[in-house]
């Protein structure tokens, strides 16, 4: 099927898959090193029926094509390599405190045998309920825990690069979040990281199902344990700009960002660390994951239903979390609404429809509840905001209407146009 592109690597006409509703413009991950307001976007593949890879991947969990008491043996094996390890720990989980990290380190530790450290990349600002789920997870659960806080007024500085520049409010955070553990674990020379979901459960296609690859060519642009490849350190972008450029507008040195930038790709060989999916050896359902967190570390939900979508328990530890959801509303017309209800479309817990009426009501909300926290923490005023925010909306995705900035193909058109 040839697709016609856009120049930021959108397709240019809109598309909704028919299992699961999701959009053909959500973009999969992308090496934030490189990312700037030119980088071309790899969105999820759509099939020539209009079905997309996450439904597929998803799929292949529940229909038998993958044997998961053999995928477990496998784990048992990994584990069993590096259980009897003399050290102080022998595997790590990143993660913040949500049902995923807490999910991971306590299945790990309790039925695997294995002893984590867990670690952490702070939120940029704690929620009270992600504190509390914090606290849960680390006293209830019974965990050591490295909690990095990166340099603040730095941290705040990227963030509003960031927004201005490729409009990713989240942009600063998802750096760390993937960076900084594996510099954790060749610090307590720990042999084995694990993350959590496999990244085609949300369409993304990675080169090798169990490891991060350490050639940038052979790997999907977000996942390589090598992603500068090739890259002087002063053209390393973080918040869509240069650290040179940065250097040259502030007082910050090359050793501020130090704390953004990943492991030396041949530490990971040196200290022969390996990177694990747990995704990949155990069925991963993150509604699952959430029973188990309340279980066994009392887990707590949000008291009110989240903006933005419809649900209380998922991605609720930092208070700009509504922004990034709300940001990529602006840039693919993909909300949280339809990236939680797709993803509980895949494993059953919700039907197509159902999905539709949630995305109806729900997409696209904007994040008022920290509206003011946030603002304030990237020094914008809601107009400065709202105006970054209309120089992203892409002509084939918004038009404007008395006014009011509308989707041009929503959810529910696309159906009509089908039935046709
Ligand atoms: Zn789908």
């Amino acid at each position: 099927m040839i697709i016609k592109k856009i120049s930021n690597g959108l397709p240019e006409q809109v598309k909704y898959c028919v299992k699961c509703n999701i959009s053909n413009q959500q973009p999969t991950s992308t090496n934030e090193y490189r990312h700037d307001s030119e980088t071309i976007q790899l969105t999820i593949d759509f099939d020539d029926d209009n079905i997309c890879a996450a439904c597929k991947a998803n799929e292949i969990k529940w229909d038998g094509t993958v044997n998961w008491e053999d995928r477990e043996k496998e784990l048992v094996e990994l584990c069993e390599r590096f259980k009897n390890i003399k050290q102080q720990y022998n595997c790590l989980v990143a993660g913040s405190g949500g049902k995923d990290s807490i999910f991971q380190s306590h299945i790990l530790k309790y039925k695997y045998g294995m002893r984590p450290l867990t670690v952490t990349w702070a939120p940029h600002i704690y929620t009270d309920i992600g504190w509390i789920n914090f606290n849960n997870w680390i006293s209830k659960g019974g965990f050591d825990n490295f909690l990095f806080n990166p340099n603040g007024r730095l941290h705040r500085y990227l963030t509003r690069s960031a927004v201005k520049n490729i409009l990713h409010p989240f942009q600063p955070f998802i750096i760390g979040q993937k960076n900084f553990p594996a510099k954790v674990a060749e610090m307590f020379n720990i042999p084995v990281i694990f993350y959590g979901e496999m990244p085609s459960d949300y369409g993304t296609k990675i080169s090798n199902d169990k490891k991060f690859t350490n050639k940038l060519k052979d790997a999907h642009p977000g996942f390589s344990q090598d992603p500068l490849e090739g890259l002087e350190k002063e053209q390393i972008k973080l918040g869509g700009e240069t650290i040179e450029s940065h250097i040259s507008k502030t007082n910050y040195v090359m050793e501020d960002f130090e704390c953004y930038l990943p492991l030396d790709k041949n530490k990971y060989l040196e200290k022969k660390i390996e990177t694990h999916w747990l995704g990949y050896y155990l069925r991963w359902v993150p509604q699952e994951n959430f029973y188990y967190s309340v279980e066994n570390v009392d887990f707590q939900i949000n008291q009110e239903r989240i903006e933005g979508t419809y649900q209380k328990y998922q991605s609720l530890d930092d208070k700009t979390d509504g922004f990034f959801y709300y940001t990529r509303y602006i840039k693919f017309g993909v909300g949280r609404a339809m990236m939680d209800s797709s993803m509980e479309i895949r494993n059953g817990h919700l039907t197509k429809d159902e999905g539709l009426s949630l995305i109806k009501q729900f997409d696209g909300e904007f994040p008022k509840r920290y509206e003011k926290e946030f603002l304030e923490y990237i020094s914008m005023t809601r107009e400065e905001f709202d105006g970054i925010c209309d120089k992203f909306r892409p002509n084939h995705i918004w038009k404007k209407n008395s006014n009011r900035w509308e989707l041009k193909t929503p959810l529910e058109n696309d159906l009509i146009k089908k039935s046709d």
